[in-house]
């Protein structure tokens, strides 16, 4: 199969002409194709979420586990009720506040979504994504549309066309290409089918954002366990993920040990003959002496981290390093979601000093 990489930057084309590319985007959709396309988080890979034929696309586009259900997005809130059988009062609170926006959240399903859709569970979750060409595209392919991340699974989630294009080219039709996205980490997932609403994935909106809308909020005990007896409720969330091909391993501890460790490891990887990868910050980068170095962004600034985070990894990927040392980074605010990735992308290997 051909894809073809349509570019919808504003950069010398009009207005009218992106609106064009991105309908024609939308009339595949209706017949059940394939889209990629950019989100404020991450590229989506989009099908028309009420087509059981075409959400299994989607499953085989990715080679994704089909237990694993899929994010339906949305473009306005009063599709919101077509979906799902109720919307509690504090999840219209935070649709107020959040959407569009990266938050996700969990309701039980109406009848016409199929169980192909939600991996076979009677819930659904659901996104207005905050990107332009994202909300077009929904409108113009019918209203609903199922998105997982556009990568391989278990990949890192695609931040640029690019990404996308490594991973799906050959397997779908096309590709809408917006430029690199703002956030760089998959949206908040919030489940309203619990009692006391449940965060079942860390992302932009923290648990203290969603604290000041709607009081008490609970977070997922398997997100932060080791012990395999206590999974996470979000089928996606028990895999590895996120994950290059290299082995990644987080050095924890203060800023100066960590990089006398690293350099440590590097060197004897060297040494072994193994080609090593760094991920330091615009802070540390120089204090680095063996192995390839890339910054991840600056620690004023946690957001550029969660921008540059799945890029690195992919980069790291293409120069074929066997072994990436990372400093790992503090988990307030948008840092829980960041690190909570990073964990997973290492499968839990952190060297603490
Ligand atoms: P992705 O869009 O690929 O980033 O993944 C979507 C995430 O949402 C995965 O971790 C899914 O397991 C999770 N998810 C989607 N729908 C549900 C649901 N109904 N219940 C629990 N988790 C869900
Ligand atoms: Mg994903």
């Amino acid at each position: 199969m051909e894809t073809a990489i349509v570019n919808i930057t504003d950069d010398r084309q009009g207005k009218e002409a992106i609106r064009e590319k991105i309908h024609a985007a939308g009339q595949l959709i209706r017949q059940g194709g394939l889209v990629a396309f950019p989100t404020e988080t991450v590229y989506g890979l989009g099908a028309d979420a009420l087509n059981p034929l075409a959400s299994e696309r989607i499953y085989k586009a990715k080679g994704r586990p089909s237990d694993n259900p899929l994010i339906i997005h949305i473009s306005n809130l009063e599709d919101l009720d077509q979906i799902v059988t109720e919307v509690p009062k504090q999840a219209r609170k935070l649709a107020d506040k959040f959407w569009p926006g990266p938050l996700t959240m969990i309701f039980e399903k109406s009848d016409i979504v199929p169980l192909e859709t939600t991996g076979g569970l009677q819930t659904v979750a659901v996104r207005m994504p905050d990107h332009p060409a994202a909300l077009l595209l929904i409108q113009s392919g019918g209203g609903f549309i199922a998105a997982p991340s556009a990568n391989t699974s278990g990949k890192p989630s695609p931040t640029r066309a690019e990404h996308v294009a490594e991973d799906m080219r050959g397997r779908i039709p096309m590709i809408l290409d917006g430029g690199p996205v703002g956030i760089g980490i998959e949206s908040t997932i919030v489940d309203f089918s619990e009692k006391i609403p449940m965060i079942l994935r860390p992302g932009y909106i923290t648990a203290e954002m969603i604290q000041e809308v709607i009081g008490e909020i609970r977070i997922d005990p398997g997100l932060a366990s080791e012990n395999e007896e206590i999974r996470p409720k979000a089928p996606g969330m028990k895999y590895r993920h996120y994950a290059p091909r290299a082995d990644l391993i987080l050095v924890s501890g203060p800023k100066e040990r960590v990089q006398k460790k690293i350099n440590e490891l590097a060197k004897k990887a060297e040494e072994e003959g193994k080609s090593a990868g760094i991920i330091g910050t615009e802070e540390t980068r120089d204090g680095y002496r063996y192995g390839i170095v890339k910054s991840i962004g600056t620690r004023t600034d946690a957001d550029s981290i969660a921008r540059h985070l799945y890029g690195i990894l992919r980069e790291f990927d293409q120069l074929d390093v066997e072994i990436i040392y990372s400093e790992s980074f503090s988990a307030s605010g948008i840092g829980q979601a960041i690190r909570n990735r990073m964990l997973k992308a290492a499968g839990h290997q952190v060297i603490e000093v």
